[in-house]
């Protein structure tokens, strides 16, 4: 086994660790953020008629400019009662079927009706079809509209409801567990001992989860006792798909999250991934579920989880991209020459570009907070200056 992966070979192990879930049906209001399990495919045209755009008066193009005599109403939702002839309008509002023998709108604010009698005050529309939505406009029935693998946006959901889909076809949200490790821990807000810290990574874990396809149950903890840890991933094997432990993946006299995997009966895979932050991962199987060891550092965990648990959770619930989008900006601050390994530095992103924070320090919680970038930067890269484009991942 090769020991130092790089990011890409890691992600591209820890995704064929698992295979997507079955897929359910849902109802469209629960379905942001799932992924849709096959395509949607228009059942309709949509719209599936002609109809007005605006509120107004159904018209012939070539009776520009009127007067005309006004012969009737029509509204959403209602069957227009008759056809319009030469210099006939019919009174029309927005999302109404256009009259047979009409083929433009006429905004209301054009126009002054007396008696009987309409007659154009303003400009009137400029072209044929103006304030027209065309049958199929949007689009045809047969049309593929989504892809599966898609993400439900909420935008998508509504596409996906009026190609007439009754509901939303996606793969199951992944169980997902979460156990820090480490006899330094204690749970946020208690009394802290003599060398002890509160658990943080577990709540922050939560809240990265929080937005994904995820159903993530409270953060666990256990001591650093290999038997203990043991017999806790056995145990959570048996209701969940994806196991994430922090803390302890490391092969120090205190680090027990491989050993105590083993142990389990679970296989173990562990790899040095060359990144920084982010130091030796640990992923496996257990039973049925996943096992990611995330390293303990705030940021180490943060990164390592932004890298390779979101992709592991997106990709279960069938997410077609599941790995986080690099993007480019330019940089409002010089960004210092590269080291041996790839870096995930911390940095804000803001109207005048990105700020790479001078303290990289893994084990601080307050750049993590200040952050909504993790700015990219290749081994050995030369130095940049401000106004220069870095690719980053946005995070916040
Ligand atoms: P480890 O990966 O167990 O060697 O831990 C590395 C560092 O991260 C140590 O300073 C730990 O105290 C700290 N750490 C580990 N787990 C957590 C956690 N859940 N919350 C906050 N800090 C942690
Ligand atoms: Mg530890």
């Amino acid at each position: 086994m090769k020991l130092l992966l790089s990011v890409e070979e890691a992600q591209a192990r820890i995704l064929a660790l698992a295979a997507p879930l079955a897929p359910e049906n849902i109802p469209f209001t629960d379905a942001v953020g799932r992924f849709l399990s096959k395509d949607v495919t228009a059942l309709r045209d949509q719209p599936a008629a002609a109809l007005s755009a605006m509120d107004g008066y159904a018209i012939r193009f070539e009776d520009l400019p009127g007067p005309w005599s006004i012969t009737g109403e029509v509204a959403a939702g209602a069957m227009p009662s008759r056809a319009i002839g030469a210099r006939e309008a019919m009174r029309i509002f927005t999302g109404a079927m256009l009259p047979p023998g009409a083929d433009t709108v006429v905004v209301q604010e054009d126009v002054a009706e007396a008696g009987a009698a309409l007659v154009l005050t303003g400009e009137g529309p400029a072209a044929r079809g103006k304030h027209v939505r065309a049958r199929a406009g949007d689009f045809a029935a047969g049309t593929c509209l989504l892809a599966a693998g898609a993400r439900l946006t909420p935008g998508a959901i509504a596409a996906a409801i009026m190609a007439g889909a009754p509901a939303a076809a996606v793969g199951r949200r992944p169980r997902v567990a979460i156990l820090t490790t480490g006899d330094e821990l204690v749970p946020p807000g208690h009394p802290l001992g003599v060398g002890q810290i509160p658990d943080s990574n577990g709540a922050m874990l939560a809240a990265m989860l929080k937005e994904e396809a995820a159903e993530v149950g409270l953060p666990l903890h256990a001591p650093d006792d290999r038997t203990l840890i043991a017999n806790v991933l056995r145990d959570l094997a048996r209701h969940h798909d994806v196991i994430v432990t922090i803390g302890g993946a490391s092969v120090g006299d205190h680090d027990h999250i491989q050993g105590a995997l083993a142990g389990a009966g679970g296989s173990v895979d562990f790899w040095k991934v060359a990144m920084r932050p982010g130091k030796p991962l640990v992923a496996g199987t257990i039973g049925t579920a996943a096992l990611l060891g995330l390293p303990g550092n705030p940021a180490s965990a943060f990164v390592t989880a932004t890298l390779f648990l979101l992709p592991l959770v997106r990709h279960l619930a069938g997410a077609r991209a599941p790995l986080p989008l690099v993007r480019q900006a330019p940089l409002a601050a010089p960004l210092a020459a590269g080291g041996e390994r790839r870096d995930y530095l911390r940095a804000r992103l803001d109207a005048d570009g990105l700020t790479p924070f001078a303290s990289q320090d893994s084990g601080q919680t307050v750049p993590l907070a200040a952050a909504n970038a993790l700015v990219i930067r290749e081994p050995r890269a030369p130095a940049r200056a401000p106004l220069e484009s870095a690719d980053y991942i946005a995070i916040a």
